[in-house]
Parts: structure tokens; C-alpha cells; sequence
């Protein structure tokens, strides 16, 4: 998490700086578009695959793959065109996350705390949400816009930046930001929609996010510190259950009955 945070304040530095530059040089403030984000995600997919441990767990990456390709088969053009990437990190942490570009990475750390397929449905559903809802591109590009009004309004300095290093910037930032509390919301409800439509059970989304809280109050952990698990969470997924159920109801009717072993 150290380095995560001096990772995001360095970039916040250089993008600051480059969104300085760009204004000063009259430019309008380009936007970061998606793309730009997916080549940053590949990039840096790459490196986590190079630098972590990668698990040679025949079974656990069986059973990975399993739920999350029954999950990328319900979603819609474009990301149900991608090809997508799963891999299985080898280690404790309890982390999973998902980058645009259609990169999905499970540590086996959350095995522990996703008991079984239906939990871990629910985490990996979640995190396609965020890429789904373009939800890392939005951040940025809000980020970007405030820092080019703060810049507008104050002081006039010299500078020169190209335009690419500034999109370079805020897809690295992009990538590096927590979620807000809206978008974790929403990736919750886009999330729980994906599992229980390709047969998952959504009840046992609330078990996991307990289990989570359990989890929490024993020690810190990457996935926990930025998907807080409180009472709200959990409210607005027992809000969610009636549509869940009947979107599982139909898959299971449908023939959708996913069996994931671990
Ligand atoms: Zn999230």
C-alpha cells in the first residue's frame, strides 16, 4: 500500500505538472479516452505478470477461469468482443482486481475469505463492473478537468509538455486511483447483476462481504482498504436481492448452473 501511495502522488505531481503545461501553452485540455487507458492497463498487466508470483495451481486456476468466463459470457459489446486475460497471482494477499483492456487478476490470497464459487462470482462480477462502467476513465478524466480549473485560475508560469506525456500521465493515474464510494456502489449493483445472470447465487454476496469484515478487523489488506465493508455495503445489496434473484432464477431456469470447483 506504501508504494501504491507514493506511486499516486508522484503521478499526481507529473499529471498536475503536464495539465500546467498544456493550459499555459493555450491547448484545450485533452481527455484521456479509453484506449489510451487499455495500452497503460496492458503495460502494466504485463509487469505484475512479470514481477509477481504467478500460481502453477492447476485447480485453483481451473476454477478461476471457470466462474469468470461464465461472467464474461453476460456481458455486452463491447467488452463481450475483448479477449480476456485471467490470471492467478500466487499469494496471501487478498486482492482481485480487473483493468480496462479486458485484464482480470485473482490472488490466491482471497480464496480464503470468497469460500466458494458464488462468493468469488460476486468479487470478480464487481470488478468487471468497474471496467464495464469505465469507471477508472471517468476518474481521470474528473481529475484532469479539476486540476486544469485550478491551473486556470491562479498564477501563469512557462512550460512545455507534450500532449501524449499528459494522457500518459492520467492513464497511469487512472489505473493507480481508489474508486469512489459511488463507484464502488455501482460496480456492487452492475456486479451483482453480471453474477446472478450467469447462474450465480447472489444471496452469498452477503456472506462474502462479511466474511470481508471479519476479514478487516484482523489486519490490513489491499482488496480491503479500498472496498471498505460496512453496514451501508451490505444494505444496498439486500436492497439489490429481489432483481438479483430474478435474474438467477431465470439463468438457473435457462440451464445457467455453473459448477466451479475448487
Ligand atoms: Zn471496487
Amino acid at each position: 500500500m506504501r508504494n501504491l501511495f507514493y506511486m499516486l502522488m508522484r503521478n499526481s505531481v507529473v499529471l498536475a505538472l503536464a495539465v500546467l503545461a498544456a493550459v499555459l501553452n493555450g491547448c484545450a485540455l485533452p481527455l484521456a479516452s479509453e484506449s489510451e487507458l487499455e495500452t497503460e492497463s496492458d503495460r502494466e498487466f504485463a509487469k505484475m505478470r512479470a514481477q509477481l508470483v504467478v500460481s502453477n495451481d492447476v485447480q485453483a486456476r481451473a476454477y478461476i477461469n471457470c466462474i469468470s468466463t461464465a461472467i464474461l459470457s453476460e456481458l455486452e459489446r463491447p467488452y463481450s468482443d475483448k479477449e480476456w486475460d485471467v490470471e492467478v497471482f500466487e499469494s496471501e494477499d487478498i486482492n482481485a482486481f480487473a483493468m480496462p483492456g479486458g485484464h482480470i487478476g485473482v490472488y490466491t490470497g482471497i480464496l480464503k475469505v470468497a469460500e466458494n464459487q458464488d462468493q468469488l462470482a460476486t468479487v470478480i462480477g464487481h470488478e468487471v463492473a468497474h471496467v464495464t462502467r469505465q469507471h477508472a476513465l471517468n476518474r481521470v478524466n474528473r481529475e484532469m478537468t479539476t486540476q486544469a480549473g485550478v491551473i486556470a485560475g491562479s498564477a501563469v508560469l512557462g512550460g512545455g509538455q507534450a500532449t501524449g506525456q499528459l494522457l500518459s500521465m492520467g492513464a497511469k493515474l487512472g489505473l493507480s486511483l481508489p474508486y469512489g464510494r459511488a463507484q464502488e456502489s455501482d460496480a456492487d449493483v452492475v456486479g451483482l447483476k453480471y453474477m446472478a445472470a450467469a447462474g450465480f447465487n447472489p444471496q452469498q454476496s452477503i456472506q462474502l462481504w462479511k466474511n470481508m469484515a471479519k476479514k478487516s478487523k484482523l489486519g490490513p489488506a489491499p482488496f480491503l482498504s479500498t472496498h471498505p465493508s460496512g453496514d451501508t455495503r451490505i444494505q444496498e445489496l439486500i436492497e439489490q436481492l429481489p432483481s438479483a434473484l430474478k435474474l438467477y432464477n431465470e439463468a438457473q431456469a435457462g440451464g445457467k448452473k455453473p459448477v466451479c470447483q475448487q
